[in-house]
């Protein structure tokens, strides 16, 4: 029998604003603990929520970005649960009327394909807590420690159907809404500090037709690599216990990065465990036509848009997708060469290649920062077309110019890289080449072709790479009488 995993992922988005989610405390949590609070974010009784518009606004970009459409009247719900970091007792998320649902985010690379979006609704994160003694699990503590710093910054969560089908492909989507996030410039998208946290829901059935299994939650993975680890680990775990006969229990599960395993954990709660309301102290949201259209209006070119232009230019999917997600730099670069002209797969060659290696080679960080602009190596492209420089002549020139020494044409002429126009130059250095070598081009004469390769290098060896090979060759073709 074929197994088939489901997949569907929820994705926590810290957001970069300035303020917390209902109150004016700076929405940072690197301070000392506890100073970035107030009775809000403290959930002292009597204090007032006030929604931060900026937050409402990001994560409408997010859902607009990810294809959705915006619900003209969102609700702030009550999810109720305690826990010791959730002073409220209650976080205030969403329900049945989110920001935006129905979109969708089309995946690139070779485990890609369209993953449809549930819903894209606001949520708060909690405060921290650190369990002091013992192993630093709740479990053996001797004493807990709680920071609220972190207590009521913005979240985003983004929930995708069940559309996902292996673990590669769910990293894979992981990193695309991650390319998206960051091209909004909405959150700080660094997954080290937590600021994108992935939960993983999996299933398996027995083959493509077959009704949705039972799911499993994998909570709070916070790297690719745990994503994909974690999802591969939990679908060969329940193929496995499928394959012998055993049903698969309802549950949420952890991620133990070092074991390498999910470990079951608390049963898996239903929503109306959440008893969830709206919450009295907040009004709907009234989300009119004209600040849904700004919001549009605001969204920059996305990572796969920007990946389809590539593409329509000619430029294969593989490259267009390194492209797309290449340094700011390199594509400013890589797009004022095209617009002064330039052929754009070579431009983007180039680019990715040979810019990149000298960036490495000579310890720079930004072609802005080593003075090489679009035109430039537009111009340089042209020079290599029309037979004035060789490849690694141009390679040299390249070097200049980033070095500062000035245009390709003045690098060219400076490090003496032009290639030889004057053909009776060019005749002269065959000749001579041609004379040294006579039994080779008796050889030659008599029809041994695989020589012209070697007298084409010895050309170039006695021009320093100035000759243009083709027209040397030519040459030398048209002296042996072949
Ligand atoms: P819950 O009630 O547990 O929150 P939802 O239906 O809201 O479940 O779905 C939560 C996430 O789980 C979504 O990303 C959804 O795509 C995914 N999901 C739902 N059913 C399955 C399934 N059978 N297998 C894998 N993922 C699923
Ligand atoms: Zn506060
Ligand atoms: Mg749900």
């Amino acid at each position: 029998m074929s197994w088939e995993a489901v997949i569907g992922l929820e994705t926590h988005v810290e957001l970069s604003t300035r303020s917390k989610m209902f109150c004016g405390c700076p929405a940072r949590f690197d301070a000392p603990p506890n100073t970035n609070v107030c009775p809000v974010c403290l959930g002292l009784p009597g204090a007032l929520p006030v929604p931060n518009r900026e937050a409402i606004n990001r994560i409408m970009q997010i859902g607009l970005a990810l294809n959705c459409s915006v619900t003209p009247g969102p609700v702030f719900h009550r999810k109720n649960y305690f826990y010791a970091d959730l002073p409220k007792n209650y976080q205030i998320s969403q329900f049945d009327l989110p920001v935006c649902v129905d979109g969708y985010l089309d995946v690139g690379g070779d485990h890609g394909g369209r993953v449809r979006i549930e819903r894209v609704h606001q949520e708060e994160d909690t405060g921290k807590s650190t369990h002091v003694g013992g192993d630093g699990r709740i479990t053996a503590a001797e004493y807990s420690l709680l920071d609220f710093n972190r207590s009521g910054v913005p979240l985003v969560e983004i929930v995708t159907r069940p559309d996902i089908r292996s673990a590669s492909q769910a990293r894979a989507y992981g990193q695309e809404l991650r390319l998206l996030v960051e091209a909004l410039g909405v959150s700080d998208v660094r997954l080290e500090e937590g600021s994108i946290r992935f939960d993983a829901n999996v299933s398996v059935r027995p083959g493509s037709d077959a009704p949705l299994g039972t799911k499993v939650e994998i909570k709070n993975m916070n790297s690719f690599r745990s994503l994909e680890r974690a999802v591969a680990y939990e679908i060969q775990r329940q193929t496995a216990r499928l394959a012998m006969g055993e049903s698969i229990v309802m549950e949420t599960r952890h991620w133990d990065e070092e074991a390498g395993v999910t470990r079951g954990g608390r049963t898996k709660e239903g929503s109306s465990d959440y008893r969830y309301f709206p919450d009295p102290d907040l009004v709907p949201m009234d989300i009119d036509r004209s600040w849904a259209d700004e919001m549009a209006r605001l969204l920059p070119e996305l990572p796969s848009q920007r990946r389809s232009r590539y593409e329509s230019m000619g430029i294969d999917p593989a490259q267009a997708g390194t492209l797309a997600v290449a340094d700011h730099s390199l594509r400013e670069l890589f797009e004022e060469a095209v617009q002064a002209g330039a052929e754009p797969v070579q431009s983007g060659n180039w680019v990715t290649g040979e810019v990149v290696a000298e960036l490495r080679r000579s310890g720079q960080s930004s072609p802005e920062g080593a003075r090489l602009r679009g035109p430039d190596l537009a111009r340089l492209l042209k020079m290599v077309e029309g037979g004035e420089l060789s490849r690694s002549a141009a390679r040299e020139v390249l070097a200049g110019v980033m070095a500062g020494e000035g245009s390709p044409e003045e690098v060219a002429t400076a490090r003496d890289l032009l290639q030889i126009s004057d053909t009776s130059v060019l005749e002269a250095a065959v000749d001579a080449v041609l004379a040294s070598h006579p039994a080779e081009f008796d050889r030659l004469a008599a029809g041994e072709r695989k020589l012209i390769g070697f007298f084409v290098g010895q050309v170039m060896r006695r021009t320093r790479g100035k000759a243009d090979p083709k027209r040397a060759s030519s040459l030398i073709r048209d002296r042996a009488g072949l």
